[in-house]
């Protein structure tokens, strides 16, 4: 199967910097040196990461896995990353099931959501959370959207979700709901369009993660690695929080104080990354 070697972080992106493979799903992943070939970072730029496109793609294609293996997404939902080449671009799969993306079907987009060379291939039609999200957010490297089980139930209630122990100590700073409705009345409940994705971008503010009445949650981080552990641990947070709730009695939450000592580590999900990783063999 598929072994990575030589692992470097930098600028908060975790670096292949070189890989083997063998074996069908190997010619897959090796199609990042093709995407490369056209997702090839600016030589010189101040502000580009070091972290070369192919190093991207492989990590985008590992995201999206490794969030189906840990039930974060299924069928549906998606991962992208901000493309560091295109003000306001990022790189998302085509329109597909998460499980299945390999590098060659990772797609550039533009700041108004756009594929830049689709060539056929179709886009998610929620591509505007991701869009608007960079646009107004330029802290934020990675997105998520999924529609997670267990975050369903506090979309839809007045209960917050509320920071259950370290792991999700971003949760601290609160988790807003957008709902879609007072943004764009009745509708399908997708974000179909960037004004919807402004609105959605408006709710979430300058927090990591925002849910969606009726649909899901959008997560955002620094990196590829803090957007999939974030989102994996917002799962956890969600489920140990409802168990908590069913024992009854008072409940006392991470405090907000504690999240910020815990969210100086930038790297915070760099050992769970490389293991799930290692799983992805
Ligand atoms: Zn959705």
């Amino acid at each position: 199967m598929i072994r990575f070697r030589r692992f470097q972080r930098f600028r908060g992106f975790e670096r292949f910097r070189g890989f083997r493979a063998a074996g069908r799903r190997s010619l897959l992943f090796a199609c990042a040196g093709v995407v490369a070939g056209v997702v090839t970072v600016a030589a010189g730029s101040a502000q580009a990461p070091a972290a070369s496109a192919s190093d991207l793609v492989a990590d985008l294609v590992a995201a999206n896995r490794i969030l189906v293996m840990e039930g974060v997404l299924d069928g549906m939902g998606h991962v992208s990353a901000r493309d560091p080449r295109v003000p306001g671009g990022f790189l998302l799969a085509r329109s597909m099931a998460p499980e299945l993306v390999t590098a060659g079907d990772i797609l550039e987009y533009g700041a108004n959501g756009e594929p830049i060379d689709a060539r056929g291939r179709t886009s998610y039609l929620e591509r505007f959370i991701h869009s608007e999200i960079y646009r107004v957010r330029p802290d934020v490297q990675a997105i998520v959207h999924c529609h997670t089980p267990s975050l369903i139930p506090f979309a839809a209630s007045d209960v917050p979700v509320r920071a259950m122990y370290h792991m999700a100590a971003f949760v601290a700073e609160g988790v807003p709901v957008f709902d879609i409705r007072k943004a764009g009345g009745v509708t399908d409940l997708l974000v179909r369009d960037a004004p919807l994705g402004r609105a959605l971008a408006k709710t979430l503010g300058a927090r990591s993660a925002a849910l969606m009445r009726g649909h899901g949650a959008v997560v955002v981080a620094s990196s590829i690695p803090n957007v999939v552990g974030r989102s994996v641990y917002l799962d956890i947070n969600a489920r140990a929080q409802m168990q908590a709730l069913a024992l009854g009695g008072r409940l006392t939450y991470v405090e907000p104080d504690e999240a910020k000592l815990r969210m100086a580590d930038p790297n915070e999900y760099s050992r769970a990354w490389d293991l799930w990783k290692q799983k992805l063999r």
